[in-house]
């Protein structure tokens, strides 16, 4: 089914409840927020986009976010949701690969961005009010469950991203699992954005707009813990994804201020490692509003579990060994640990985690061959290494793959080794993270400079400026007259690592 039913539907039963709305400021309803999507539905598809068509969108957080993405439903399209904080030219990118007819964005991010034979519809632009004026679409484009609803791009662990096809039944199967094996969503929550919505947290969307719950934009466009505890009590029922990152920060400004996060229902947190410890705190200050979820992009939002009565219980003799766990698989997918041939492991020892479900995406947008390294059997084979105990609680110890995660976002060394080899005096680079108890992890480059050239960490950070977001460049560079590697050529990242260990 298409996802924009449940906007129809709820814009139906509930057109005068709250719907979209920017702090405590309430901006417009059920009702109101259909007619934009369906009126921006009819201006795409009045362009020819409709079924079988992808239209990108690159956007900060804000509430035009969730009319983009119900506006491109409502017209049968695929939505491509690009992660804001990306370079324009890695935005263009991922816009030519998804071969998408439109792009949706807001200038703050996109004002350079100028994609040829590309329709360009700025949400910052006079001529949009007129489009979300526009005659609507009676109703959405009917959606078969396989269509294409959402092409999110990873970032590439291979240098460039890879486009996961995700389908409208993938989403329901999402949704309801959420619902099934997470937590209840009541018509009186409220959905906050505080993470980028080109991920998980704008899929938290979807429950919410079935419930005609308040979909609610922070005033800061981001994530300021001291707004979210203000906000809290006066909204009441507050419901946010936020990466471990942020869990920290959020316990730390309650316990400064002596509150205990009054207003806020529930705090999904995901898409990195939490620590024991920083989870225990959260629960003693914060109290049982923790809930946690592991996920990827290929399997979105839903692998594992683990709901607030087992994040907050403390009465089980292997609570901590839970705590420190992702919990245990959703009701509607099969997960198993297997070893390299794909046999599953006994409980307690670490492979691969491998899952089959109703949420695993179609394989990779126009790659067979990274589907077929990836989809194997019928099986997600999630890159995860980890153990599942006799309880089917599931603990995640490694990465095969060599993401850095910080801040909750993933960085792919590769990436920026591939930028930093551009520059003239780079003549090879490691990249490889480094433990920061803020962050997760932080970016730390090992650089060794062509014969005669030297290069600095300040040149080698405005080079990076150039080529990669922000966000991806290195917080320290080292320099070494050569890297560590094996009889093979293979630099070895575990030496490096262990030098700065020794270095801490
Ligand atoms: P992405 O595809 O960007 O959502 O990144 C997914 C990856 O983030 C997973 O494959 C895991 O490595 C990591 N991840 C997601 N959720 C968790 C979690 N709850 N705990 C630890 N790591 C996680």
């Amino acid at each position: 089914m298409n996802p924009a039913e449940w906007l129809a539907r709820s814009a139906a039963l509930h057109p005068g409840a709250p719907a979209l709305m920017r702090g405590a400021e309430v901006l417009a309803d059920y009702a109101e927020f259909a007619r934009q999507a369906a009126g921006l539905g009819a201006a795409l598809a009045a362009r020819g986009l409709g079924p079988g068509a992808r239209v990108a969108v690159f956007m900060t957080n804000r509430p035009e976010y969730l009319v983009a993405l119900y506006a491109v439903w409502w017209a049968g399209a695929a939505v491509v949701p690009i992660n804001a904080k990306l370079h324009p030219r890695e935005a263009e990118w991922i816009i030519a690969n998804a071969g998408a007819g439109a792009v949706i964005l807001s200038e703050d991010v996109g004002a350079d961005l100028r994609p040829e034979g590309v329709v360009r519809l700025s949400v910052d632009a006079a001529e949009f009010a007129g489009l979300l004026a526009r005659d609507p679409l009676p109703a959405p484009a009917p959606m078969a469950g396989e269509a294409l609803a959402w092409l999110f791009y990873t970032s590439g662990t291979t240098g460039r991203p890879k486009g996961v096809q995700i389908t409208a039944a993938n989403l329901v199967a999402a949704v309801l699992s959420y619902l099934a094996d997470v937590d209840a969503v009541h018509p009186t929550d409220a959905a906050f954005y505080a993470a980028p919505m080109s991920h998980g947290a704008g899929l938290y969307n979807f429950m919410h707009v079935i419930r005609a719950a308040r979909h609610v934009l922070p005033p800061s466009g981001g994530f300021d813990a001291a707004e979210i505890l203000d906000l809290a009590p006066r909204l009441g029922d507050l419901h946010m994804f936020a990466a471990p990152t942020m869990v920290r920060r959020l316990v730390a400004e309650a316990k400064a201020r002596g509150c205990r996060g009054a207003g806020i229902r529930t705090i999904v947190y995901g898409g990195g490692p939490m620590y024991l410890a920083d989870i225990v705190e959260a629960v003693e200050v914060m109290g049982p509003r923790f809930v946690q979820i592991y996920g990827q992009g290929e399997s979105p939002m839903t692998i594992t579990a683990l709901p607030r009565e087992l994040v907050a219980d403390r009465s089980h003799a292997d609570w901590r060994a839970r705590l420190a766990s992702v919990g245990r698989a959703f009701s509607a997918l099969e997960v198993r640990i297997a070893g390299a041939d794909g046999r599953t492991l006994p409980p307690g020892e670490v492979g691969e985690i491998l899952v089959r479900g109703p949420t695993v995406m179609q394989g990779y947008w126009r790659n067979p061959r990274a589907t077929a390294e990836t989809i194997r059997d019928g099986w997600l084979w999630t890159g995860d290494m980890g153990a599942m105990d006799g309880a089917g609680f599931v603990t995640l110890h490694d990465r095969s793959k060599d993401v850095i995660i910080s801040g909750g976002t993933n960085i792919y060394p590769r990436e920026v080794e591939e930028a930093l080899l551009l520059h003239a005096a780079v003549a090879e680079v490691s990249v490889v993270g480094r433990p920061h108890p803020d962050w997760g992890e932080e970016v730390v480059a090992f650089v060794v400079c062509e014969p005669g050239q030297g290069a600095d960490a300040a040149t080698l950070d405005a080079h990076c400026r150039e080529h990669i977001a922000r966000f991806k460049r290195p917080k320290q560079y080292r320099f070494l007259a050569e890297l560590p590697k094996n009889n093979y050529g293979k630099v070895l990242k575990t030496d490096l690592r262990r030098m700065l260990e020794e270095d801490a």
